[in-house]
């Protein structure tokens, strides 16, 4: 852990390697205390590197070194300095042999980088720089290695021994051991390294490629696992699928692998041919899972298949361009996704997460643009925005070319630069040349920080039928950022005449078309549409489909937002226009205990409700009231403790008007059996679950009854833990406990489960206030070992329980920072990621951000604090 401040690393100073490795061939001897990693590379100079004479240079992290031969010939101590973090070879001639021996302590190592035991199993996690602590190696995402990898271990307890590529080989050993080669043709970097060994069950199944190739699926489970494994093959193989018909992808080798993994800081990996997940995002079935978790296991699962081109055939120069693999990679996915369910409400669930956190992040003091020109941790900088504005990035190029061209650049892309290491640059010139299309200006989107903003107005002359409408675009400063230039964004608009239908478009000076969604490109500050032949003033409808991740600013009435909600014919608006309604009726109420609840809104929700011919995935949806988060989001200085009674009172005034129909509702969406997860069975579920939580909150005795009924009899998760969630926000403090602990004896074995029975709990505004959450901590079930856990109860209190989070006295930030003290130490990279909600104290009223301050600056005077939560730490209390 460094003590002094941590150096600053700079895209500008990137430098190609000066040596490459062309084959690691590695041996692991795994024991219980400990691992002995025999590492033999063969490298040579870079010829495109201008230091022809230098010194090799290999990155290690707590490692002890055992010994280093140079081409069969052993080196005294004095031939090589090891520093650490380094291990300098000073004299070494133009190509050679390096072997390294290096001892680790897997079953020690808490921070879960590179080699680690979890319950009883060896995994890793090499992304971004976890392989330097296995051993020495130039650690870099352009030194791209072909390897191959022999596993040691006793055959009793770790009877599965596996690693990248395909095995060729395996054998017994003496004393009980055995072991498996495996064998990687692809070259690539030391990051997609993988390796597990443990006592796993396999469940397998096969995929014949388009090519008419066999490949052999297999997800390894722990045993208690192995009926959780059904919807993650069945994902991966519609994945596997899509990617071929869609992006005309085939996987490349004889054999693929899952390992599910408890310990695990991430959500998953992608390593070639062994993807290893955290356990949340691979195991689910209909008992223990909720419709959400099937959702994120389907679409992670693609995730981590997808990399398999884009991330791992071509890979990142560096890892400021982390994007390239990432920002690709979810744009994949969520077409993925929105083939398989509803793309619609694909698309809200995409903006709702942008708008709610992307948007913070852009608007704070971490700001950065997709692709960062600097950094202290890497680890720091997997982000929502290197991830879901580079997924807009990308979906942004795909709505300029439009599907055929942008697919005639991917495969472009892919032949191009198959098994090279590439820059974001290099993305966007292959769209470039295989289009035809410039994207000079389009590319600041990966240089400039900041969300930019859409100030539109408008005038309808109704003389000479014309409708002008003027769009100025300004992107705020960010730390180290000012006076940004005008950014290429696609700005998809329509416009409803006085019946609620789409009008035509054309353009002044063009022949109509008869179009009625027209794809707008602002480039310039301020640009003046002119529209003809409207015959009377229209109400636009704009940022269609949420084409471009921006602020969209224009003063829609309530009544014309009431119009879009029930009119437009562009799914994303109609949700839109709901949520910018119930932004300003909750707005309005905030801070004024006198005032009325806009009757509008209510009016709004009684025609959602008894609307059962609109598609009731997207009612499910547009019912949602905008999240505390949003709110606090949306405002100048918020006060959350204003905010979050606004929205109560908006909430009750709501539940208690439509009675009724909320009882109606919940007794009308009886999803089929058997469950599915179909977009109409998760909607009718969520609007189910909806109607009984809005009830219950409001304590009606009917509903209750519901609820225990539905908690006992549920044969779902979506179902037993909504009325769970619903009777834990009651105010029927009896019933909640029971609920809570019948809950926990039915399901304390499954820890998937019990994550979600604490994160229940410390999310609650009614049952988690500070002291129930630290008796959480308490729990027989927490683990501080285990990042779910930590996620569940403490990701959970800061992140979404922002009533008590916010308490005026400041005991909330300084929980938040006491776990951040504690964890700095064993997992710096969790600790950082935990002090997020901390970063953005300026934003808020004085009442909160001196507390907030306060608590940085006690994580701030830590001793020896780690470099990931020290550059979190400092960004944010800077000037
Ligand atoms: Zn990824």
């Amino acid at each position: 852990m460094p003590t002094s401040q941590p150096k600053t690393i700079y895209l500008s100073e990137y430098r190609v390697p000066d040596f490459l490795v062309d084959h690691a061939d590695l041996r692991f001897e795994l024991f219980e205390d400990g691992a002995r990693v025999h590492s033999s590379l063969s490298i040579r100079r870079n010829p495109d590197s201008r230091e022809q004479g230098s010194a090799l240079e290999l990155n290690g992290d707590s490692l002890t070194l055992e010994s280093v031969h140079l081409d069969g010939r052993q080196l005294a101590p004095g031939d090589y300095d090891d520093r650490g973090e380094l291990l300098v070879v000073p004299s070494v001639p133009d190509a050679f042999e390096l072997q390294v021996v290096t001892w680790i302590e897997p079953q020690n190592n808490t921070r879960l980088e590179g080699l680690y035991k979890s319950s009883g199993m060896f995994c890793t996690q090499c992304e971004a720089e976890g392989f330097r602590c296995i051993t020495f190696f130039p650690d870099r995402p352009d030194v791209m290695a072909r390897f191959r990898t022999r596993i040691e271990a006793d055959k009793a307890a770790y009877p599965v021994l596996l690693s990248n590529g395909n095995p060729v080989d395996s054998g017994e050993l003496d004393n009980g051991r055995h072991f498996v080669t495996w064998e990687d043709p692809f070259p690539k970097p030391s990051y997609l390294f993988a390796l597990v060994a443990g006592d796993l069950v396999e469940k397998t199944d096969t995929f014949g490629t388009m090519s008419g190739r066999e490949i052999d699926l297999r997800i390894y489970v722990e045993p208690r696992n192995a009926e959780k494994t059904a919807h993650a093959m069945d994902s991966l193989k519609r994945s596997m699928r899509w990617d071929e018909e869609t992006y005309g992808r085939e996987y490349d080798l004889d054999i693929f692998m899952i390992v599910a993994v408890d310990d695990f800081n991430m959500g998953a990996m992608e390593n070639k041919g062994l993807n290893i997940f955290n356990s949340s995002c691979v195991l689910a079935r209909p008992e223990s899972e909720t419709d959400m978790a099937f959702q994120r296991v389907e679409a992670i699962v693609a995730h981590e298949y997808f990399h398999n081109w884009s991330g791992n055939r071509v890979t990142c120069r560096d890892w400021f361009q982390l994007s390239l693999k990432e920002g690709f990679t979810v744009f994949r996915d969520s077409q993925f996704s929105a083939d398989m369910g509803s793309p619609t409400v694909k698309r809200i669930e995409d903006a709702t997460l942008l708008r709610t956190a992307q948007f913070a992040e852009d608007a704070g003091p971490m700001a950065h643009p997709v692709r960062p020109a600097s950094y202290m941790e890497i680890s720091n900088f997997y982000t929502l925005t290197i991830y879901e504005k580079g997924n807009e990035v990308v979906r942004m190029i795909h709505t300029l070319l439009g599907p055929e061209r942008f697919r005639k650049g991917s495969d472009l892309y892919f032949e191009r630069h198959d098994g090279q290491a590439v820059t974001t640059d290099d993305f966007v010139r292959a769209m470039e040349d295989a289009s035809g299309r410039d994207l000079g200006q389009f590319r600041l989107w990966y240089e400039q920080a900041g969300t930019p903003v859409l100030a539109v107005e408008d005038d309808y002359d109704e003389a000479s039928q014309v409708y002008r409408l003027t769009v100025t675009q300004s992107i705020p400063d960010t730390p180290g950022q000012s006076g940004k230039k005008p950014q290429h964004i696609p700005f998809a608009l329509g416009l409803l005449d006085t019946k609620g239908a789409d009008i035509p478009l054309t353009l002044a000076g063009e022949q109509s078309t008869g179009e009625t969604t027209r794809v707008l490109e602002l480039t310039e500050t301020s640009h003046t549409f002119e529209f003809t032949g409207i015959a009377s003033r229209p109400v636009p409808s704009l940022l269609r489909n949420f084409s471009a991740p921006v602020r969209v600013n224009y003063p829609w009435t309530r009544d014309q937002l009431m119009f879009l909600m029930s009119h437009d014919s562009d799914g994303f608006n109609r949700w839109d226009a709901g949520q910018r309604l119930a932004v300003e009726v909750i707005r309005e109420l905030s801070g004024h205990a006198e005032a009325e609840v806009d009757p509008r809104l209510v009016e709004a929700s009684r025609t959602l409700l008894n609307d059962r011919e609109a598609d009731q995935a997207l009612v499910a949806k547009m019912l949602q009231l905008p999240t505390e988060a949003y709110l606090i989001e949306l405002a100048d200085k918020p006060d959350v403790q204003i905010i979050h009674h606004a929205r109560e009172r908006v909430l009750k005034v709501l539940a208690t008007a439509l009675r009724e129909e909320l009882l109606a509702c919940y007794r009308r969406q009886q999803p089929a059996e058997p469950y599915q997860v179909t977009p109409e069975d998760v909607a009718s579920r969520s609007l189910r679950n909806m109607a009984l939580s809005w009830l219950l909150h409001i304590g009606d005795q009917e509903a209750l009854t519901l609820a225990l009924e539905q908690f006992e009899k549920a044969t779902n998760m979506t179902d037993q833990a909504g009325a769970l969630r619903a009777l834990v926000n009651s105010p029927f403090e009896a019933e909640r406990g029971q609920a809570l602990e019948a809950f926990y004896q039915q399901w304390h074995q499954d820890p998937q489960v019990v994550e979600q029975w604490f994160s229940i709990q410390a999310a609650s505004p009614v049952a988690g206030d500070l002291p129930s959450v630290r008796r959480l901590l308490e729990h027989e079930a927490f683990d501080w070992k285990n990042p779910n856990k930590i996620r569940s109860v403490v990701g959970a209190f800061a992140g979404q329980n922002l009533v008590h989070f916010h308490d005026q006295e400041g005991s909330g930030y300084q929980f938040l920072a006491e776990t951040i003290r504690r964890l700095d130490d064993s997992n710096p990279q969790i600790a950082a990621r935990l002090a997020a909600p901390l970063t953005r104290w300026r934003k808020f009223a004085h009442v909160y951000s001196e507390g907030m301050r306060k608590a940085l600056e006690s994580v701030r005077d830590k001793e020896g604090l780690s470099r990931d939560v020290y550059e979190i730490v400092h960004k944010s209390l800077a000037d």
